[in-house]
């Protein structure tokens, strides 16, 4: 079976196929279907923190498959229960929890969420912003080559500068429903929040009744080197999206509500598959492998080690590295697109956040060996001297 024509014949054409077909991982290895390993610096788009093919998750998905697979929420389950005991157990000041089945998902709960609790309309994202692609999370979105043909979009969606706080005091007034923010913008380029900036949007938010959503989609579970991100802040948002890496893997989205979250009643929102049984025991999981193997505190060391050796590289081609954990930028002064190809001739996956900027969101799992080729290969593509 050639695996790359048959897709290549039926692809709807919206995705930019490379030429190697995976077919199985482990940790922070992927093979191809000849047997050849690949590092992963991808993880699916930060979906697989916990490295691919995690026992305890795998297992977990096998017994509840033999149990039940799907339960609409309006019936308790044991599986869901835990769950929502452990995740709100991470998160305090948060303690509802919605669950949905993607990243836009719980975007656009979350902007449901703030329109029927405050009455208000105006939500206020920002540039470089990356929240989603269904209509309402794209209004949100911020690059043009998302949004062009789709427009007109959802109305009363605004964008301010990212780490403008100025411009977070024009834009809110007493008509704002809610700011949605990234504590690292992560499609629009690998940039961190500024400490202040994150505070005095919580202020902000708080002054005058509008509630703060932070889109944790692909900085959650562990990535940044604490739990959630906003945690090295030394805030708390009223509304917490995230997903990705939620179940270890398989397709789940959340919401997290605090208190000043309101009117949320039956019938305002809901999903079919949201909450069911099966994404419930891998999310189940993945927490306690978070937990038990300290992932977050994996993801502060090695994102360290990393950037220092990023930092290191001397290379005419590299204007900055940035990054917080294992999320990392590494800026180009030219387009990106020819470095990663040769990456990938050295069997290293990354990808880009833009046109200049490659972005490493490995495994948190990967190895100090596999960290050191990864530089090395970096270092060789973009020309550094010795
Ligand atoms: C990936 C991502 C989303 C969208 O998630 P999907 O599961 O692809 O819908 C939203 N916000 C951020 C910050 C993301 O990185």
């Amino acid at each position: 079976m050639d695996i790359i024509s048959m897709e290549a014949k039926h692809t709807s054409g919206l995705y930019a196929k490379q030429p190697i077909a995976f077919v199985r991982g482990q940790g922070a290895t992927l093979w191809d279907v000849d047997g050849n390993a690949y590092i992963d610096c991808s993880s699916g788009h930060g979906v697989a923190n916990l490295g691919h093919a995690n026992p305890k998750v795998a297992a977990a998905i096998a017994d509840q498959a033999t149990k039940l697979l799907t339960l609409f929420e309006t019936f308790p389950n044991d599986q869901r229960a835990l769950l929502m005991e452990k995740l709100t157990g991470f998160t305090p000041g948060l303690d509802r929890v919605f669950f949905c089945n993607s990243g836009t998902e719980s975007v656009e709960a979350a902007f449901k969420f703030a329109r029927i609790s405050t009455g208000r309309i105006a939500i206020i994202a920002t540039m470089r912003g990356f929240h989603g692609r269904t209509l309402g999370a794209l209004s949100a979105t911020w690059n043009k080559k998302y949004r062009e043909y789709f427009e007109p979009l959802v109305p009363g969606f605004s964008h301010v500068p990212y780490n403008n706080i100025q411009a977070l005091e024009n834009a809110v007034t007493n008509e704002t429903a809610a700011v949605i923010l990234e504590v690292v913008q992560g499609e629009g380029g690998v940039y961190p929040a500024d400490p202040e900036y994150l505070q005095a949007a919580r202020r902000i938010c708080t002054e005058r009744g509008a509630l703060l959503i932070i889109d944790e989609v692909q900085t959650g579970f562990g990535r940044t080197g604490k739990f959630f991100a906003y945690q090295h802040y030394d805030i708390v948002p009223d509304i917490l999206c995230c997903a990705k890496s939620l179940a270890g893997g398989l397709p789940m989205g959340a919401v997290l509500i605090g208190e000043r979250v309101k009117n949320l009643v039956p019938g305002a929102h809901g999903s079919t598959f949201g909450g069911n049984p099966l994404a419930c025991a891998a999310a189940n999981a993945a927490l306690s492998v978070i937990e038990e193997e300290d992932l977050p505190g994996q993801a502060a060391r090695k994102g360290a080690y990393l950037m220092e050796k990023l930092k290191a590289i001397q290379s005419p081609e590299i204007r900055e590295v940035r990054g917080m954990g294992l999320m990392v930028g590494i800026e180009l002064k030219q387009k990106v697109a020819p470095y990663l190809k040769a990456l990938q001739e050295k069997h290293i996956i990354a990808l880009n956040a833009g046109m200049t900027v490659i972005r490493l969101l490995p495994p948190l799992v990967i190895t100090q060996e596999q960290l050191d080729q990864v530089v090395a290969a970096l270092a060789e593509v973009l020309g550094a001297q010795a």
